[in-house]
């Protein structure tokens, strides 16, 4: 173990300096507490066994500190006291350290210490590595709760949490936001035709033709089974409507056979709506709102893009 030995005692220093070196040990040693506490933070020892009298910062202000105002691994700290001072122990371990010697040092006792210190220090590591690896996997489990398994896109609940963040942003700080409403034109049959698997490849390379025709901070979700659900920030009506529109022609042009879709191929249709502050509009009914304008392109033809205002895109 890498150890830490303070003692303004030259003697008392080197005798433990060479007992520690004997039983096998790395150490650094320091002759006061304000050099020990140097001395710690640049070291990280595992262990610090420190005499409880010292000039600049007494042994148990270096307890202190260390259990106070240092973060990461676990150091093992033992007091080094003088025989007759069991006041001193008893505040000592309340200071926060684990154990304590008396002078003069003993070989035996502080072999015992130090197997202690090793098993209490390891396990602190076994811990700390616990709690990193459950951590990963915490994050992991969110990430994929978050996630459309089939197509990498953020599911409804990502929706769910970055809308309620939109809709305050739009009434805190008069943001706007349009939503278009995405679904693939007849889809059912497209699975009739080619399988349900073909299906969902299809719906993957429609997630990333979404993906690659999306500009920065616009963000795409898999709202339904074949529909998705886009947000163009600082957009209006007319403004997203291009951006729908140019997905809507990436994707017919992109030719993905579809024999029972008009023009053979497979093509998508969208619904519009704004989110601004001028209008008291939840989120939810503007979502609607781009449904009724999806449902509307439906009704038209399919393959086109209307929005919540009624006019023709
Ligand atoms: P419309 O043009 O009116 O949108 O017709 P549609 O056939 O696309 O719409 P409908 O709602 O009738 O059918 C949607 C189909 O999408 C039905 C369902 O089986 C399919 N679907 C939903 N989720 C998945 C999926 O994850 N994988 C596959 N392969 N198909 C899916
Ligand atoms: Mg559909
Ligand atoms: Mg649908």
């Amino acid at each position: 173990m890498r150890i830490l030995v303070a003692d303004d005692e030259p003697t008392s220093l080197l005798i433990a300096q060479m007992a520690l070196r004997q039983l096998g040990h790395q150490t650094h040693t320091v002759t006061d507490g304000a050099q020990a506490w140097d001395a710690f933070q640049s070291y990280r020892p595992d262990v610090v066994l420190s005499e409880w009298m010292m000039p600049g910062l007494t042994g148990l202000q270096l307890c202190r500190n260390i259990r106070t105002r240092t973060s990461g691994g676990y150091t093992y700290f033992i007091l080094v006291t003088k025989q007759g001072g069991d006041d001193q122990i008893v505040e000592g371990m309340n200071a926060g350290a684990d154990d304590y010697l008396l002078k003069p040092l003993n070989l035996n006792d502080l072999q015992a210490r130090l197997i202690a210190a090793a098993r209490i220090t390891s396990l602190h590591r076994q811990l700390a590595q616990q709690r990193t690896e459950l951590e990963g996997l915490n994050h992991a489990l969110t990430a994929i709760t978050v996630r459309d398994p089939l197509t990498g896109l953020g599911n409804r609940r990502a929706l769910e949490e970055d809308l309620a963040l939109l809709e305050a942003r739009v009434t805190r700080y008069g943001h706007r936001y349009c939503i278009a409403l995405l679904d693939v034109d007849h889809f059912k049959s497209y699975n009739d035709t080619y399988g349900h698997q073909a299906g969902d490849q299809v719906l993957q390379a429609v997630a990333t033709h979404l993906k690659e025709q999306a500009r920065g901070g616009d963000s795409i979700y898999r709202y339904g089974g074949e529909e998705f659900l886009c947000v163009f920030p600082e957009q209006f009506l007319d403004t997203a409507t291009i951006a729908a529109q140019r997905m809507r022609r990436g994707l017919e042009q992109l030719a993905i056979p579809h024999t029972l879709n008009s023009g053979g191929v497979l093509t998508l249709s969208a619904g519009l709506a704004m989110l601004d502050p001028a209008h008291t509009r939840s989120v939810g009914e503007v979502i609607k709102e781009a449904d009724m304008a999806l449902y509307r392109a439906k009704e038209l033809g399919r393959n086109r893009v209307e929005h919540a205002t009624g006019q023709p895109a």
